[in-house]
C-alpha cells in the first residue's frame, strides 16, 4: 500500500520516459511505450530456418541457425534504445532487451538444445571505456528468461587491430579471423554454443568467432542477435 502510494508520487515528479519516442510512460509500462512496441519490427526468423541471417553467412561459417528478433531500421524506436543501451549506459534496459530476446528464442534455442550463451567481445579499449558490452547485457537478460547462461570470459578480442586499408580481402579476412581467440577451450567443449550479438549487418566479426569457437572444440554454433540490418 505504502509502495504503490510512493510509486505514484515517484512517477509524478520523475515521470519515466520511453526509451524509443521519449514521451512519458504511463505507470506500469516499463522502458517502451506500448505505441513503440508495436512499431518494433519483429522478424519471425526464429521459425524460419534459410532465413535472411542463416543466408548471410552461407559458405562463410558452418553455423546451427541464424535468427534475429528484430529488423533495424534508421529512425525507429529499435534504434534509439540500441543508442541508449550503447552509448547511455542504460544497463537495464539492455537486460529488459535480453528477455525479450530469451522470450521469443526460447523455442529455438529449445529446439537446437543450447548449452552456453557467449556474447560477441567488445575490442577491449572499447569495453574500457564504456565500461560495459552491451552483447553480455542481452544475454543476463536471456539468462532471466530462460535459465541458460553465458560465460563473456572465454572469447575474447584481441588488443592490436592493425588498420585494414591497403589490405586485400584475403588479408583483410585474416585480420578479421586473428582478432579473436578462446581462452578456456574446455568450457565449450563439445557444447552447443550461442553467440549473441546486439547487431548484425555484415556479419565479419560473427564469422570470425564462429570459426574460433569451432577450430576449439564446440560441437555447433548458432547466432541469435537483438537486430538485424536488411
Ligand atoms: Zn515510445
Amino acid at each position: 500500500m505504502v509502495k504503490a502510494w510512493y510509486d505514484a508520487l515517484l512517477h509524478v515528479f520523475y515521470p519515466s520516459l520511453c526509451y524509443g519516442c521519449n514521451n512519458e510512460l504511463i505507470q506500469g509500462d516499463q522502458f517502451i511505450c506500448l505505441q513503440c512496441q508495436t512499431e518494433l519490427g519483429r522478424t519471425q526468423f526464429e521459425d524460419i530456418r534459410n532465413n535472411p541471417v542463416e543466408k548471410l553467412f552461407w559458405g562463410r561459417a558452418d553455423i546451427q541457425f541464424a535468427a534475429s528478433t528484430f529488423y533495424y531500421i534508421d529512425k525507429t524506436p529499435l534504434q534509439q534504445i540500441i543508442h541508449h543501451i550503447k552509448y547511455k549506459e542504460e544497463k537495464e534496459l539492455g537486460i529488459h532487451m535480453g528477455e525479450i530476446m530469451g522470450f521469443h528464442g526460447s523455442g529455438l534455442f529449445k529446439t537446437y538444445e543450447t548449452d552456453l550463451c557467449i556474447p560477441m567481445p567488445l575490442h577491449p579499449k572499447k569495453e574500457y571505456k564504456r565500461g560495459y558490452n552491451q552483447a553480455t547485457l542481452l544475454c543476463e537478460g536471456m539468462y532471466k528468461q530462460t535459465g541458460i547462461s553465458y560465460n563473456e570470459k572465454v572469447l575474447v578480442r584481441n588488443e592490436n587491430t592493425r588498420t585494414q586499408t591497403k589490405k586485400s580481402r584475403i588479408e583483410r579476412w585474416e585480420n578479421v579471423a586473428a582478432v579473436f581467440d578462446v581462452c578456456e577451450p574446455l568450457i565449450i567443449k563439445d557444447k552447443h554454443i550461442l553467440l549473441v550479438d546486439d547487431v548484425v549487418t555484415t556479419g565479419a566479426s560473427t564469422e570470425a568467432c564462429v570459426n574460433r569457437l569451432m577450430q576449439h572444440g564446440a560441437k555447433t554454433v548458432g547466432i541469435y542477435s537483438l537486430a538485424f540490418t536488411l
